[in-house]
Order: structure tokens, then C-alpha cells, then sequence
């Protein structure tokens, strides 16, 4: 092989990029593959702690998954699991909380006892609390300030014993420490590398950074998380493709209010989680609530620029704006993005807001929460314009030619090291390479979980 080509190149160092490096140099013969990082470290941008919601989507308090979405789910979340327990990661990346799902008023609660008949074969665990057995293990959610219980009716399924949270900026630092232990295999990482363009010549990708340094490999996989599109795009790949950057900010109290994280029940037309509150992991004794949702025109938060790739991303055409309209039409999806708009602006946002924590949290006032800044995150959420839909979670575009594109919508730190096992499969075929799927199962697979 020529010394100068990589075998694997993986464009982005969060936890997509990262997880990936992993599972190559311990599951497979290739022997030499770099990562090459826009930023001067891992996971700065949706894979920092602070820009997600640090929760672990197996599915059972995911109101909007199907059962079928949530056994698939569930899979590839108990990798991350089983990865932090094997390195023994527990109570230092990756914590256990009390969770739950709460439904509120007659409709809302029919339905979060009829999905716990439905999940409890996938979740054995899950527990169907009532008010009285809430008000004993989460009491912020029944008592208001006055002390008075609350009225309606409330319903919360959950668990008090499974891992819930992970810092995931943490998780991508470990998935390249323990990369670097496997000394034989090369892994290069290079850093302030932002890849500005990739051809292919000769069956060999050469990639040109934006200090114009050139690396050269016979495959990519590009896990940019928002740019992922943009870099797709520039190579003439996922045309049919739109993106739409949907920011998501936070709130916070500056005391512990909640035990665990409640959720809420979700709105299925919806792609992001529901509003809920939980522990931060980053802030000792802080509540954090949110996220919220609303349209960004640039595809990285807290850092300069990217407003024009947002536009090039966005590949406004008559098909963009039909999907815009139709979400225009939907009366719950039209007052859902004006109301999260609301949420941003000083005072009459943190009012607004206050009104949908207080379905989670009755006595929750004016002057325990202030608005989280530099908390929070972009979705990137991805316009289908063949089919006029906005897709609903993650994409990858694999052109069957080496190079795959990865965008990577919540549940994507989840995901993680399901969706770097399927890449690691088109690798491996790509390149007539071994995936060593034993010891991949043994390591990282619960047993009742392959589907
Ligand atoms: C508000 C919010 C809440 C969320 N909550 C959760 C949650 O609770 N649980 C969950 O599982 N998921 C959650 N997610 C989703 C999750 O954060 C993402 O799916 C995940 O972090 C994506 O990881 P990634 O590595 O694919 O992308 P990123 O973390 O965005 O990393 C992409 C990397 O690529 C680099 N990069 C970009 N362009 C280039 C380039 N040209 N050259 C080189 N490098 C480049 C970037 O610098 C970055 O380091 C949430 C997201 C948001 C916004």
C-alpha cells in the first residue's frame, strides 16, 4: 500500500466520528485510518455536554417510538452501556437516575398506561407509577407552591435502576484513548483540520483541507454531524436532500428540583424530544429543561460563520417550500415553531416557557429559572424533497463508492456505536476486509437484543 493513503478516513470527531475510530481498530484488520477534526479538540459542537440533553434514548420513555423503532433503539443503546461498563465508566461518564414519562389530564394518561401494557415485554423494568406513588419518589411534580396537590390526573412510567445519562464530550475523549491502546493498528488524529474538499482519482479519495494540507484514503465516512450534508452536497451527492438547522436551547434552575428526568408525552409529528426536566450532569445541584426547537440559520452554535452554509444546505427550491407550507398548515407543528420562537426573546420567553415547565413542575416560579446561555445544540434535520417530507430522525448517504455521509439528528449520541457498526460493515465490504462480529457481540451487544 502506498504510505500515504489511509485506509479509512473519518471526517468529524464527535462521538459518531469517534465511536467509529474505536470499533475499527478493535473489530477489524485495517490497519491504518485517520480522523481529522475541524476544532482543536473532540466534540465541541452537539457531542459537548452541554449542547444535548445527556440522555441515553433506549426507547422506553420515548413516547413518539413504535415498538419496532424502540426495540432497534434500544439495541444500540445498551452498546454505550456495555462500553462504559466495561471500562468501568460508571458514576464517572455515565450515571443512573430515576426517569419517567408523565402523562397529564384523562387522554394523555389512558395513553401512557396503555404503552406500558405495550413495552413492558420490551422493558420488563418499567414501573406504572400513580399520583400518590409520584408524589413519594418525584414530589415536584404533585405539590405547588402553596403546598396543595394537583388536580388533574398524572401518570408517569419509568425505572429507578438503569443508566439514563452520559456526558458524551467525555465518551468520544475515552472511544480515542482506547483507540490509542491498540498499538497495531496506525491511528492518526489531526486536529484544526477542517476539510474543505474530497475527490476521487483513481479509486483513491484525496481530501484538501482548509489550511491546505491534502490526506489521501481509499474511504471516507464523514460524520459532521450539520456539515455532513454540506460536504455531500459539494461532491454532487444527496441533492435530493435539504437541511434545516433547528437549534435547541435550555433553561435552568440553580437548585435540584428533580430526583430524575421527566419527560413528557411527545408529539409523534414532531422529530425532536418532548420539553422535560432532569439533572445536569455538567452543573452539580442545577436543573436543566428544555430543549427548545426553532429554525437557526447557520449550522454550528456558538461559533462564527456557517450562515451561508446553512443556505447552501437548505437547497431552497419548490420542493423546500412545500414542505414548509404543509408544516405550516398543521396547526400543532405552526404554533410548536412560533411558540419556541417566543422562548428566545428576554422575559416574555422565560414566561412563556415557564407555563410548559409548569405542566412538569406546578410550583415552578418566575425566579428559579433563567434562560441556560451557552447551553444547546443544532439538529440538523434533513427535508426530504423527493417525497416533500421532513424526515424524522438520522440519514446516511452511502454512495456505494467509498465514501459515506452520516447526519445525525437526536437520537444520534445514542446511536453511536450502532450506527459506526453499520458503517464498519460497509467497510469492511468496501475494502474486502474483516469485521470480527464475535467478539463485536461479545463486547458490545446485550444478548436479547439482536433483532
Ligand atoms: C438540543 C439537543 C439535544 C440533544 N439531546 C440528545 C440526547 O439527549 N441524546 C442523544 O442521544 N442525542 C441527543 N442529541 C443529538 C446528539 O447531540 C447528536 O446526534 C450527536 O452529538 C451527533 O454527533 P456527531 O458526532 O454525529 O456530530 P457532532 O457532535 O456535531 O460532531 C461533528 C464533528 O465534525 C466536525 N466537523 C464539521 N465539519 C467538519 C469538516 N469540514 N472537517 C472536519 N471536521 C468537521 C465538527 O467540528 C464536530 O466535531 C441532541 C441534540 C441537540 C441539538
Amino acid at each position: 500500500m502506498n504510505d500515504n493513503v489511509y485506509e479509512v478516513l473519518i471526517v468529524g470527531g464527535g462521538v459518531s466520528g469517534t465511536a467509529l475510530l474505536y470499533e475499527l481498530s478493535h473489530y477489524t484488520d485495517i490497519k491504518k485510518m485517520a480522523l481529522l477534526e475541524k476544532y482543536e479538540e473532540l466534540a465541541t459542537l452537539n457531542s459537548n455536554a452541554r449542547a444535548n440533553s445527556q440522555t441515553i434514548h433506549c426507547g422506553d420513555i420515548e413516547t413518539n417510538y413504535t415498538y419496532d423503532k424502540a426495540k432497534h433503539v434500544k439495541r444500540t443503546a445498551k452498546m454505550v452501556e456495555k462500553y462504559c461498563l466495561q471500562y468501568g465508566y460508571e458514576e464517572k461518564l455515565m450515571f443512573k437516575h430515576q426517569k419517567m414519562a408523565i402523562g397529564i389530564g384523562y387522554n394523555e394518561c389512558r395513553f401512557m398506561t396503555k404503552r406500558y401494557e405495550e413495552f413492558k415485554t420490551l422493558y420488563p423494568y418499567l414501573e406504572l407509577y400513580n399520583k400518590v406513588k409520584l408524589e413519594e419518589i418525584e414530589p415536584a411534580l404533585i405539590v405547588d407552591e402553596h403546598g396543595n396537590g394537583r388536580d388533574e390526573e398524572i401518570v408517569g412510567v419509568g425505572t429507578s435502576d438503569e443508566y439514563t445519562t452520559v456526558n458524551f464530550k467525555m465518551l468520544s475523549d475515552t472511544f480515542v484513548e482506547n483507540t490509542k491502546k491498540n498499538t497495531d493498528a496506525k491511528t492518526d488524529i489531526f486536529f484544526n483540520a477542517q476539510v474543505d474538499s474530497i475527490k476521487k482519482e483513481d479509486e483513491i479519495y484525496t481530501l484538501l483541507t482548509k489550511d491546505k494540507r491534502t490526506f489521501k484514503a481509499k474511504m471516507i465516512i464523514v460524520n459532521a454531524g450539520a456539515h455532513s450534508l454540506f460536504l455531500a452536497h459539494k461532491m454532487g451527492y444527496g441533492l435530493h436532500y435539504g437541511q434545516l438547522p433547528m437549534a435547541g436551547s435550555f433553561y435552568k434552575a440553580d437548585r435540584s428540583i428533580l430526583k430524575g428526568k421527566v419527560y413528557m408525552v411527545q408529539n409523534p409529528k414532531l422529530p425532536f424530544a418532548a420539553l422535560h426536566g432532569d439533572p445536569d450532569i455538567t452543573l452539580e445541584g442545577h436543573t436543566r429543561f428544555g430543549p427548545t426547537a426553532l429554525v437557526l440559520p447557520k449550522l454550528e452554535r456558538f461559533k462564527p460563520g456557517t450562515y451561508l452554509d446553512f443556505f447552501k444546505t437548505l437547497k431552497l427550491d419548490m420542493n423546500v417550500v412545500k414542505i414548509f407550507s404543509d408544516l405550516f398548515s398543521d396547526k400543532d407543528i405552526r404554533n410548536y415553531i412560533l411558540r419556541n420562537y417566543l422562548f428566545e426573546i428576554p422575559y416574555f420567553g422565560k414566561k412563556a416557557f415557564l407555563k410548559d415547565a409548569r405542566k412538569i413542575i406546578p410550583s415552578l416560579k418566575m425566579e428559579d429559572i433563567e434562560y441556560a446561555k451557552g447551553f444547546g445544540g443544532v439538529r440538523g434535520q434533513i427535508l426530504d424533497k423527493k417525497n416533500k417530507k421532513l424526515m424524522l430522525g438520522e440519514a446516511s448517504i452511502n454512495t456505494n463508492e467509498g465514501i459515506v455521509f452520516n447526519m445525525t439528528p437526536s437520537p444520534g449520541a445514542t446511536s453511536c456505536l450502532g450506527n459506526a457498526e453499520r458503517d464498519i460493515k460497509i467497510i469492511c465490504a468496501y475494502l474486502n476486509k474483516n469485521f470480527d462480529e464475535a467478539a463485536f457481540n461479545k463486547d458490545l451487544v446485550e444478548e436479547d437484543t439482536n433483532e
